[in-house]
């Protein structure tokens, strides 16, 4: 059937749709765009169900501009939401550094050209139990730096067990970054199993370095062996090849004193095990902005970052000055559990990473009794529930952390609904379903969140049934 209805005028649509939160052109766009589209479909609804087409295209688009939103998934550094939310002292460097002039390349001493992050990197590396340290933008950035590095000679071989032969997250996949650097992949051992012999037998005059990924994302069990750190890195030395660990999660604080985690293998201790560089990320278990750090021997830190490339992966002032707090904060906070005596105990003062691993069952509980006694009176059942908190990130797969949760059970709407409602809420809160129940986990709420929580899901349950 034909329809014979004309297309509004742009003009008049935007009259109709008034202020929506964007910029002008922005919305024109849209406006043009969704007409056109209608145009196309050769079915022109009247004119109210257009401008209410387009005002829910242009609520799609306002709602995918970056801006805060309350994790109740209690999955702690969650890839999708942001991963590492950064600390207090951590954002008021941030917003010292934005909004003035700073020494990032000057020596105040001489009033000269300076060395860029020297400080972040002298204690990166004495956090780290290295000669040195540097930065760069990612983990990623960080491994195919190194790579290209290694590989720009003759030797063009990266040796590695077909165990961390391993895709980590969205579009990063171990094999893909190595072909990318213009390595030779050369796989050793099998899936589950990679011995030292297999290891010597590949290792010769082609080899560039020998690769060793920390399996962070995932957990193999049963029948599995692989060679220790040290003893590889033994063999490495033998054999005069340099030995890089890509740790991922770079945890710096001992992570089995926290309940329910295993141990996750530290950069300082990996390298006293005999590898030459380590390569970690910022915004994981190390609680920082993004960033890749790199740490190991002076000579080829150096060596890196006298690479051309290195300039188009350097990180700006935002995230050096994040990081240099982030690094501060860890080298005054006991709980680290590295060597060298601190200082500074103040748990508040700590990244929001690691109080969220640390805070106790009994606080989460007591939180969550006082939002269920706030929701008395709204058409839903809240009780306290159970929950298992994650690491996330690629860090600690096998770790479930006993925690607490919001449960939640609407009576004029169905689950879903209602963690759509919440989705759209501002700020938005995300939880999840299990077991017939919305779930908020509170150890991934900051105690801050919890008034907001509370006034998100009553306005998403006066909005009445769906
Ligand atoms: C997360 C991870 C990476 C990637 O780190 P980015 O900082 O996101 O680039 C690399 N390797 C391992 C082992 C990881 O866990």
């Amino acid at each position: 059937m034909k329809n014979l209805r004309p297309i509004p005028a742009v003009e008049r649509v935007l009259q109709a749709l008034g202020d929506a939160g964007l910029p002008r052109p922005v919305i024109v766009a849209v406006v043009r765009r969704e007409l056109a589209t209608l145009r196309a479909e050769k079915a022109i609804p009247g004119f109210d169900r257009v401008v209410d087409r387009i005002r829910k295209a242009l609520e799609r688009l306002r709602q995918s501009k970056i801006r805060p939103v309350i994790n109740g998934t209690g999955i702690i550094v969650h890839t999708n939401l942001g991963r590492a939310p950064l600390g207090p002292d951590v954002v008021a460097t941030l917003q010292r550094v934005a909004a003035d002039y700073t020494n990032l390349e000057f020596d105040l001493a001489t009033g000269e050209r300076g060395e860029r992050a020297s400080y972040l990197e002298h204690n990166l590396a004495l956090l780290c139990d290295a000669e040195a340290a540097t930065v760069v933008n990612n983990c990623a950035a960080a491994l195919v730096l190194m790579l290209r590095h290694f590989t720009a000679g003759e030797r063009k071989e990266v040796v590695i067990s077909r165990g961390e032969l391993v895709q980590i997250g969205g579009g990063f996949r171990i094999p893909d970054i190595l072909e990318a650097s213009g390595a030779r992949l050369r796989e050793v051992g099998t899936t589950n199993q990679t011995t030292l012999a297999d290891y010597a037998r590949v290792i010769g005059p082609a080899t560039a370095l020998v690769l060793k990924v920390h399996r962070s994302n995932f957990f193999m069990g049963g029948f599995v062996a692989s060679p220790s750190t040290a003893e590889l890195a033994a063999l490495a030395r033998k054999k005069r090849v340099p030995l890089v660990e890509d740790l991922g999660s770079g945890a710096v604080m001992a992570t089995e004193r926290l309940a329910g985690l295993e141990h996750e293998p530290t950069p300082a201790e990996v390298l006293k095990h005999g590898v030459n560089l380590v390569c970690f990320s910022g915004d994981k278990l190390f609680g920082g902005p993004q960033a890749g750090i790199i740490a190991g021997r002076a000579r080829l830190v150096a060596a890196l970052k006298r690479e051309p490339f290195f300039r188009a992966l350097r990180c700006d002032k935002l995230i050096l000055g994040a990081l240099q707090t982030t690094v501060d904060l860890h080298l005054e906070t006991p709980a680290s559990g590295w060597a060298i005596p601190s200082g500074n105990a103040d748990p508040e003062r700590r990244a929001p990473v690691e109080q969220m691993l640390q805070v106790s069952r009994e606080e989460l509980r007591g939180r969550a009794a006082k939002m269920v006694e706030a929701l008395a009176g709204a058409p839903l059942k809240a009780g306290i529930g159970e929950g298992k908190a994650q690491v996330g990130g690629g860090s600690l797969p096998r770790s479930a952390i006993p925690s607490v949760t919001l449960d939640l059970v609407p009576q004029n709407m169905r689950l879903s609904d209602l963690a759509t409602r919440l989705r759209a809420g501002d700020p938005p809160v995300i939880g999840y379903l299990s077991g017939n129940r919305f779930k908020l986990d509170l150890r991934t709420i900051f105690p801050r969140q919890d008034v907001e929580v509370v006034r998100a899901i009553h306005r998403a349950m006066e909005a009445g049934p769906g």
